[in-house]
């Protein structure tokens, strides 16, 4: 049974995000390394797969149809476009691919066929595969689990109460509800959000706590610095400084302790002393190459001249494929309907992540 708490609060994660920060620090590693090999980082690659023309009005995003920026918009890739960037992504070093489509909704039919013929052929390279498309139905969630989807990214962005702030096309719930659709399925949940877009540490807090005490949490959590892009209505916004990036990761490491924390949009601004700090507070994960979709990135090289500088080691794929809580929820379902699991973990992968817990623990 995990320990994991799902009632934190807005006040309880307030107090943690402001604690003196060796304190902070020191408590966020301490539960880092309790929970996962603090020398392994996994690397995803981000891959826009249709790029722009999006109807939403996410006040941070330059693929907004509505918004003038100077990215080019392009349709659907082919699927074997797609194979041919996960080989390459595959050889330098990234165990995940993660498909960004900027859709407002998955709609049925050629694209979304097309969309589950990219899943296959990804999974069939060996390699995690996400996907990033928008709102989901459940028997969409359905379609791409059955054909291999590993993880589903659907941010909140911020907190229920700065959502609107920023974002008037949709609601928080709509939000929810898409992750709940994909809880529905064995496909794990990532979702995150983004600091600097002018909210305050309360929001902060906020949308900790909605992911917090969702129940599973969701496996991975990516924070998110606003790149601030000409042409959208979050450009005049400052940079977001690295020290409330640091408090970021490791509130969200310390209140939830078995997700993949995930440094995401803003590393070019940080420094790699700013970095090696996230990672000592909990970050565990970060995408390769150079563009996330359409912002900036550092070079697939420089990350790994960085890993080798601080010791870190790329994950391997499938070490960890859910939440106790998620593999402990759909084998009950499945007991109860006389099935088996349709989900498999292949015992390698076990052992693998047995073998990086007893790592974890000569170094701790
Ligand atoms: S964040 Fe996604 S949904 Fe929002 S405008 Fe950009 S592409 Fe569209």
């Amino acid at each position: 049974m995990s320990d994991t708490k799902h009632n934190w609060t807005k006040e309880e994660i307030l107090e943690i995000y402001n604690k003196p920060l060796m304190e902070l620090l020191y408590d966020a590693a301490t539960i880092h390394r309790k929970h996962h090999d603090p020398n392994t980082v996994q690397v995803s690659t981000l891959l826009s797969i249709k790029t722009g023309g999006c109807p939403e009005d996410c006040g941070y995003c330059p693929q907004a149809a509505r918004y003038h920026t100077n990215i080019e918009g392009n349709d659907l890739m082919s699927v074997q476009q797609v194979k041919a960037q996960a080989l390459r992504a595959k050889a330098s070093g990234s165990s995940r691919v993660c498909m960004g489509a900027a859709w407002r909704n998955v709609k049925d039919g050629a694209e979304f066929d097309e969309v589950l013929e990219m899943v296959r052929t990804i999974n069939k390279l060996d390699m995690e595969v996400c996907c990033t498309l928008g709102m989901l139905t459940e028997n969409q969630a359905h379609r791409l689990a059955e054909a291999g989807l590993y993880a589903y990214n659907h941010n909140l962005d911020s907190s229920e109460e700065y959502y609107k702030e920023v974002i008037s096309t949709r609601g928080f719930e709509d939000r929810l509800e898409t992750i709940d659709n994909v809880r529905k399925t064995n496909v794990t949940v990532c979702s995150g959000g983004i600091i600097g877009m002018g909210e305050k540490e309360e929001d902060r807090a906020g949308m900790l706590v909605a992911l917090a005490t969702l129940n599973p949490q969701p496996e991975s959590v990516p924070i998110n610095a606003l790149v601030a892009v000409e042409g959208t209505p979050l450009e005049e916004q400052e940079p977001v400084s690295i020290w409330d990036m640091v408090r970021m990761v490791a509130t969200t490491r310390i209140v939830m302790p078995e997700t993949q924390v995930r440094l995401s949009a803003g590393r070019t601004d940080m420094s790699r002393e700013g970095q090696a700090m996230c990672f000592f507070a909990g970050a565990n994960s970060i995408f390769a190459g150079d563009k996330l979709l359409t912002t900036p990135n550092p070079d697939v090289n420089e990350d790994m001249e960085m890993f080798k500088l601080l010791g870190l080691n790329p994950q391997k794929p499938f070490i960890k494929k859910m939440q106790p809580e998620t593999v402990e929820a759909a084998d009950s379902q499945f007991q109860s309907l006389g099935e088996k699991p349709k989900w498999s973990r292949p015992d390698h992968t076990i052992e693998r992540n047995e073998q990086a817990k007893e790592k974890a623990k000569t170094l701790r």
